[in-house]
């Protein structure tokens, strides 16, 4: 039985517009899946959809068994800019009214796990952009997310800290059994990184093989 099922999804906006239109797709557990497609096919919508932040307006989007603990990376790493690593790491577990104590822990964990030890009272502004990136996913990291969610998240990096993120990152899921879903737009990165690819084609986007693509003109 699979982690995620997700069948027959459509999603259209109230303006109107159609994002997405018959997706049918899965996610297996301990599975590393990358979504391939061009700009505006609906990428980011699916994975809104998935997070739950929106409900598709058509199908169905089925967990197996209770929704898992989610964390979540964007492009933009979204940090405090006056907060500490330490604490932009922990927010998620201030969020949930953790106490001090085991905030504290848990950020400093997860800092550890992304090799940014020694940067935890470093604020964003004097961090690299890889590095500001490697706080997002600690933060991603701090409250054990049984499910990963990466929304181009190296888009913006140069390509020698990609690769090396891309590696840290794929063992680092490998190690934890996580499932992934890592939207990009890298024909390289989603073969390098993943398990499978999942490719995103048309308006409204739909799931489809590659050669649907090469057809697609
Ligand atoms: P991608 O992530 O693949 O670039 P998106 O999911 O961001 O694609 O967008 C898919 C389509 O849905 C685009 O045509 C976009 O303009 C449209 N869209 C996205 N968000 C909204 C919104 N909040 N309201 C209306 N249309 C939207
Ligand atoms: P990454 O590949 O993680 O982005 P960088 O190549 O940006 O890392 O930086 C390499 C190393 O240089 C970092 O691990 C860090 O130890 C150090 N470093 C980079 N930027 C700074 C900074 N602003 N202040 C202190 N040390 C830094």
């Amino acid at each position: 039985l699979s982690l995620l099922r997700i069948e027959g999804v459509g999603h259209r906006f109230a303006a109107g517009t159609a994002a997405l239109a018959g997706v049918d797709l899965t996610l297996e557990a301990g599975e590393f899946l990358s979504i391939l497609g061009p700009s505006g096919c609906g990428k980011s919508t699916l994975l809104r959809l998935v997070m739950g932040l929106e409900r598709p307006t058509a199908g169905r989007i089925l967990w197996q068994g209770a929704q898992p603990r989610i964390g979540v990376v964007f492009q933009d790493p979204t940090l405090m800019p006056w907060a500490s690593v330490i604490d932009n790491v922990a927010l998620p577990l201030r969020l949930a009214g953790k106490g001090r104590a085991e905030r504290e822990a848990a950020a400093r964990a997860a800092i550890a796990l992304v090799g940014l030890d020694g940067f935890e009272a470093a604020v964003p502004r004097e961090l690299s952009g890889g590095m500001r990136m490697r706080a997002s996913i600690a933060r991603a990291f701090v409250g054990d997310p049984q499910v990963l969610l990466m929304d181009e998240p190296f888009a913006a990096l140069d390509e020698i800290t990609r690769l090396r993120l891309d590696d840290e990152l794929r063992a680092l899921c490998r190690r934890k059994g996580l499932a992934v879903v890592f939207v990009t737009h890298s024909v390289f990165e989603s073969v390098y990184l993943s398990d499978r690819v999942a490719v995103m084609t048309g308006r409204p986007g739909r799931v489809a093989d590659i050669r649907a693509i090469a057809r697609e003109d």
